[in-house]
């Protein structure tokens, strides 16, 4: 939540609904163009000391014939580190270097949103009430700022994917090709036909390797909460699931370290329609609360963009209206972000899906041609800086 004024300095009310750092989990892939944006803010330095650097990059593994399909990623500066070490330094870099500019609130859920006089009025669950000039809801894929302002009819749904997460000691962890060597260097996608497991290392001791699982499940009839709670404890159907997916291959290991981790993590991937919109009057989404996509290891680094766009275009047009800069903010995001949803999406579609003997043989291929040209495009990908984009009107 920013409380802008006509003319900067601008004072920030971060209202956080967590009563403390508290994460989903897991890892996070981040792309040599969030590392860019995060050196920028003063983070970066910080956050490299808890990755790890992909040097060896993604490897895409056919579980099926035991070799390396394609890799990408590699040596270009994209780092891996566990979700709750990047906001844990996001925080520390914020209290540390813009504390007299950012205030923060823990504890706090938005129980409803107004607007009056030219201001943003907020009032809490615990009844109490903060006014801004404007409202930025950066609160991911259950809004509060969507549902209850910004466009309420835009609802989420579910893909028929959840991801199941673990962690295992890398001295437990031996995943082998049928050479004797190692399968797994930084983070590698093991792809068989009925499921994918990704492993990666996360953090520069190495001694941890963290597992995400895409799998198959059905929305659970109970209430949403409760009923994805449910799935998640049932921790041996979790493991039985992964069991079918990994236990027969030219992979050596993979079956054994899945079944070494003590507890999986369930987290059900929703993703919002493409189309809706970004603001209203005085209130901007930003990230997933404007454009939750399938995971594709890129959209942290689309949610920090999102915000390196914004504040460029409230310093340079800091005389416009509110309305002049949402507008403008959302005519030049847009577009790209449609070519990362639609790409999300269909990698979703036709890259997690259970296939039969011959068909994983052509998605091998198939997969083959789409890394190779990802990887091509993967220099002139990275190197753009939203920063130096010119500005309309
Ligand atoms: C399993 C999985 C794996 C992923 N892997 C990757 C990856 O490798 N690389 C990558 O780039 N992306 C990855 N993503 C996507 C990435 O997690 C999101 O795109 C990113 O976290 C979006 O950031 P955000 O700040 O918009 O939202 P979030 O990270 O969801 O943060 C929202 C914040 O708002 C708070 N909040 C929510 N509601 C309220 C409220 N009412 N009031 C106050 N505060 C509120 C939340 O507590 C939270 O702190 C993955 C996603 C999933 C599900």
């Amino acid at each position: 939540m920013a409380s802008e004024q006509r003319t900067l300095p601008i004072r920030i009310t971060l209202v956080e609904l967590r009563p403390c750092l508290k994460t989903i989990g897991g890892t996070i892939n981040l792309t040599p163009l969030a590392m860019r944006y995060l050196d920028y803010l003063g983070a970066g330095t910080r956050l490299r000391r808890r990755s790890i650097i992909l040097d060896a990059g993604l490897d895409y593994i056919s579980f099926r014939t035991g070799r390396r399909i394609g890799n990408i990623w590699g040596g270009i500066g994209g780092v891996r580190v566990a979700r709750h070490d990047l906001v844990d330094v996001l925080l520390e870099t914020l209290v540390q270097e813009h504390s007299e500019v950012v205030e923060i609130h823990w504890n706090k859920r938005v129980a409803q949103i107004r607007e009056k006089s030219e201001k943003v009025v907020l009032k809490f669950e615990d009844g109490s009430r903060h006014s801004a000039d404007v409202l930025l809801g950066c609160d991911g894929l259950h809004s509060a700022a969507r549902r209850l302002w910004v466009e309420p009819d835009r609802k989420k749904s579910y893909t028929g994917r959840a991801i199941a997460m673990g962690w295992g000691k890398a001295k437990d962890v031996s995943m082998r090709f049928s050479s004797g060597d190692p399968a797994l260097r930084d983070t590698a996608i093991f792809s068989s036909p009925n499921g994918i497991l990704l492993a990666s290392y996360y953090e520069p001791t190495r001694t941890m390797v963290y597992f995400a699982h895409i799998m198959y499940m059905e929305e659970p009839k109970l209430d949403e909460r409760d009923g994805w709670k449910a799935a998640g404890d049932d921790q041996l159907r979790l493991k039985a699931d992964m069991s079918s997916c990994f236990k027969a291959g030219r992979v050596k290991g993979v079956l054994g370290a899945v079944e070494d981790c003590e507890k999986w993590d369930l987290y059900p991937v929703y993703v919002l329609p493409a189309e809706g919109r970004w603001y209203e009057g005085r209130v901007l989404l930003l990230g997933d609360a404007a454009h939750a996509m399938p995971p594709q290891g890129e959209s942290t680094g689309l949610a920090i963009e999102d915000a390196i766009l914004l504040a460029h275009i409230l310093r340079k047009r800091g005389s416009q209206t509110v309305e002049q800069m949402f507008s403008q903010f959302q005519a030049l995001r847009k577009p790209e972000i449609d070519k990362y949803y639609k790409d999300a999406m269909w990698a979703m579609q036709y890259g997690f899906q259970k296939r039969s003997w011959l068909s994983s043989i052509i998605m091998d291929w198939a997969i083959w041609v789409y890394l190779l040209l990802k990887r091509w495009r993967q220099q002139n990908h990275f190197d753009r800086d939203v920063r130096k984009l010119p500005l309309l009107g």
